[in-house]
């Protein structure tokens, strides 16, 4: 299957076009991650969402849309809501034929995630634990430091319960791990394990330094790359490797990048994603309208579907300041610049638009 969230895929005529949509449908969940990228837009209780109504309306007027992805906080935490608002949007994309993705933390029955699975192409989990032990350690690190290691024991054996489960009866499962401190030396571990539960992808991203994540230590690129040297060489090689918000481009002046890009090309089973976020994406928040380039508090809204149509927050994006020194373009390299977070971390005060993709040599 083309993947059809990647902005490179769906340029035209010389523009980033708008073909896929983000909606938080929850901002509550049971998991306090010490990295979640969007901890402080949680909550304990939910205020009411939009109608349903003014959202799909919204998603008509976007005549190219391809995908639609659903995210959190966690959608399958209110069984109502999941029937009367979560299943409605996949139904809507089933009948337009677009592609789907749910991210879930498959804390749930699975019989929450058996009532999507029929109108779900993707179910994006994540996976940045070694083990029981470090998921305790991992998923309370902002908050009830009072949960038993018993109950997140639970906890644990319920996602990978669930995985399988999804997994065997044909889902396609994308795990995504985070490249961090905690995590750079374990990912071919991961991967393996990953494999064995019948996930179809594993997702490799940098962390983003964002909410409850920005006081996390950025993992410099010189180690990031070992991780990834080291992921080639102790990965499962059938299960797909993709790399998102890949921190290393191809114009880059290093030796050592381009090694590292190297390796990934020739690695079978490895793919780099461009990232979608306001190269092909924007993200709707469904209890406030908000239209974010990204579901990211870090970056603040461009408008709002009570009084935008989405194809003109699109566009504001593409003139908009923050993005123009990442708004860059490489065909010979099928590169369409640095996801905006990743480059502000690892690449303050450069101009990609005055870079050029160096010739590939291997
Ligand atoms: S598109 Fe941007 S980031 Fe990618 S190689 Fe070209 S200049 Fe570098």
């Amino acid at each position: 299957m083309p993947d059809l969230w990647e902005p490179y895929r769906t340029r035209r005529e010389g523009r980033h076009r708008l073909t896929s949509v983000e909606i938080t449908v929850s901002n509550w969940c049971n998991l306090r991650c010490r990295h979640c990228a969007v901890g402080d837009s949680l909550v304990a209780q939910e205020p009411d969402r939009l109608p349903l109504d003014l959202i799909l309306r919204r998603l008509d007027e976007v005549e190219g849309l391809l995908t639609l992805s659903l995210t959190g906080g966690e959608l399958s935490g209110s069984l109502a809501a999941l029937r009367s608002f979560v299943l409605p949007l996949l139904q809507y994309a089933g009948d337009r034929g677009l592609k789907t993705q749910v991210n879930t933390n498959l804390t749930f029955e699975l019989g929450r995630y058996e009532l999507i699975a029929p109108y779900v192409d993707v179910f994006h989990i994540t996976w940045n634990y070694r083990d029981v032990e470090h998921f305790h350690r991992t998923v309370w690190g902002h908050g009830r430091q009072d949960v038993s290691p018993a109950a997140s024991e639970v906890l644990y054996t319920r996602i990978v319960e669930n995985a399988r489960a999804l997994a065997a009866q044909g889902c396609f499962v994308s795990a995504e791990s985070m490249v961090n401190r905690e995590t750079a030396g374990h990912l071919g571990r991961m991967n393996r394990f990953l494999a064995e539960l019948g996930c179809r992808r594993h997702e490799v991203h940098p962390m983003y330094p964002s909410d409850w994540a920005a006081d996390l230590p950025v993992l410099p690129l010189d180690e990031f790359r070992e991780a990834v040297r080291r992921l080639l060489a102790e990965r499962d090689p059938d299960l797909w490797v993709l790399f998102g918000t890949f921190p290393f481009f191809p114009c880059s002046p290093l030796p050592e990048d381009q090694e590292i890009l190297a390796a990934v090309r020739k690695a079978p089973n490895v793919t780099v994603r461009n990232c979608p976020d306001g190269r092909n994406r924007l993200n709707i928040d469904a209890f406030s309208g908000d239209v974010r380039v990204t579901d990211f508090a870090a970056v603040p809204p461009l408008g709002n579907i009570r009084a935008d149509r989405l194809e003109d927050v699109f566009e504001r994006w593409q003139r908009h300041p923050r993005f123009a020194p990442f708004n860059c373009y490489c065909p010979e390299a099928g590169c369409t610049g640095p996801n905006l977070l990743v480059a502000e971390m690892y690449y303050p005060g450069v101009d990609f638009r005055t870079r050029r993709a160096a010739p590939v040599t291997a």
